[in-house]
């Protein structure tokens, strides 16, 4: 990502703002949807209440997350304008280390903005993205949006997707088709993340990289070990740490600031 000048370095926000540049160029290329600069609002909320940093809970979810996707026989990754505009190039190392295949896959669905996502994977190195403007097409059940839609050499026929950024319909959806689900969102409350096998309560920016640097640490250990590592995983008492986090957090800022009792 570049960094727009008018963003002072020093600003306490800075990080965020560089990000929300971002968001907003690649909305006025036609990459992310209206609804996908509020989406992005509602996660900065929660990575404020994160503090904007990874967690260890988090940590432990990626180090799940990297083994599942080793032992994958037919990972995908699924992304949308968001997902794109913000990590593309992280995408596309993700998926060659771990041979997943790219699928695009959004739910305000027009050919031109399936090619303009597209676009941004290829210019960050991908060489194969499926879901564009496909004739290779088949629906999930259940689903009444536009994201029913997935690619059959792709998210039909995936054993794990990898969805930064779902929507809780769509995760329970793909559940239901006997996939595991890892998501990557900031709020430990919202259906996807209640709902996922792995969730990684984290900004996409952040939990991406460190996802990456897992998987390469992992990537010479026995399948038997990664196996071991995703069964000692619980997303529920995950979710329920994450939680926590942010309960004590806000305590020990209130009472920093003077605003207890
Ligand atoms: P659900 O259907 O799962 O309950 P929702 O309706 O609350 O989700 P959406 O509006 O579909 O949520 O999508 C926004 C979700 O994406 C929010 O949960 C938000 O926290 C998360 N999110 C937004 N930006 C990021 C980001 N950069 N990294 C991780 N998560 C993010």
């Amino acid at each position: 990502m570049k960094t727009p000048t008018k963003i002072p370095g020093n600003h306490p926000r800075a990080e965020s703002l560089r990000i929300r540049e971002n968001l907003v160029e690649a909305f006025e290329a036609g990459a992310v949807a209206r609804a996908g600069l509020i989406a992005h609002g509602r996660g900065e909320a929660f990575d404020y209440l994160l503090g904007e940093q990874t967690i260890q809970p988090a940590r432990e979810a990626i180090r799940a997350a990297a083994a599942l996707l080793l032992i994958a026989k037919r990972p995908v990754v699924s992304v949308n304008g968001n997902s794109a505009a913000l990590t593309a190039e992280e995408i596309v190392s993700l998926s060659e280390l771990v041979k997943a295949e790219i699928e695009v896959n959004i739910f305000y669905r027009t050919a031109e903005r399936e090619e303009i996502i597209e676009s941004l994977l290829v210019k960050a190195g991908a060489k194969k993205v499926l879901g564009v403007d496909e004739g290779n097409s088949a629906c999930i059940p259940e689903l009444e949006s536009k994201r029913r839609r997935v690619s059959t050499n792709g998210i039909l026929v995936a054993d794990v997707v990898l969805v930064p950024l779902e929507d809780g319909d769509r995760t329970e959806a793909l559940l239901k088709m006997g996939k595991k689900v890892i998501a990557i969102d900031l709020n430990p409350i919202s259906r996807t993340s209640q709902k996922a096998s792995i969730t990684v309560v984290d900004n996409l920016v952040r939990a991406m990289p460190e996802l990456i640097k897992e998987v390469k640490k992992l990537r010479q250990t026995k399948k038997a070990k990664l196996n071991a590592i995703i069964k000692q995983f619980d997303n529920r008492s995950n979710l329920q740490r994450c939680l926590s986090n942010i309960l004590e957090r806000l305590e020990r800022l209130a009472d920093e600031r003077g605003l207890t009792g």
